[in-house]
């Protein structure tokens, strides 16, 4: 894997410790954290940042292609280091957000466009449901 600060460096970051802090917790989850999570997480290591500095980060990673924000509610949003196209399933339960990176969608993409005239070139699709740990927590 690249260097953390070189990704940045390649994206015209400036290379700072908070965004060094930020983008390495995010590329070593699959998690979809929210902004808080992340928050919480990084001054475990880190107590000097500020849940302000969190979200001009996540902003200025998301404006420059560095990282996505899905919006799968409208509460708060789950940021991903993923930028790779891939369809996402929340549990409606405990609201965690789970990768399905096994479906291929061509199929689907290539009949919006034909439908549309569009020429899309991004997407986010989302399953809702119950994940297995909820299910079985719900039936004790
Ligand atoms: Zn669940
Ligand atoms: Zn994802």
């Amino acid at each position: 894997m690249k260097e953390i600060a070189e990704i940045l460096k390649e994206k015209g970051l400036k290379v700072t410790p908070q965004r060094l802090a930020i983008y390495s917790m995010l590329k070593n989850t699959t998690s979809h954290p929210t902004a808080e999570k992340i928050y919480n997480t990084i001054t475990q290591c880190n107590p000097s940042i500020s849940l302000a500095t969190v979200y001009k980060t996540l902003d200025c990673f998301v404006s420059c292609g560095l990282i996505k924000e899905l919006n799968i509610t409208c509460e708060y949003s789950n940021y991903d280091a993923n930028t790779i196209n891939h369809q996402h399933i929340m549990c409606t339960c405990c609201k965690r957000v789970f990768d399905l990176d096994t479906i291929d969608d061509s199929a689907i993409k290539k009949a919006v466009a034909n439908k549309t005239g569009f020429i899309v070139n991004d997407e986010q699709v989302v399953f809702y449901g119950i994940c297995p740990e909820c299910q079985k927590k719900n039936s004790n």
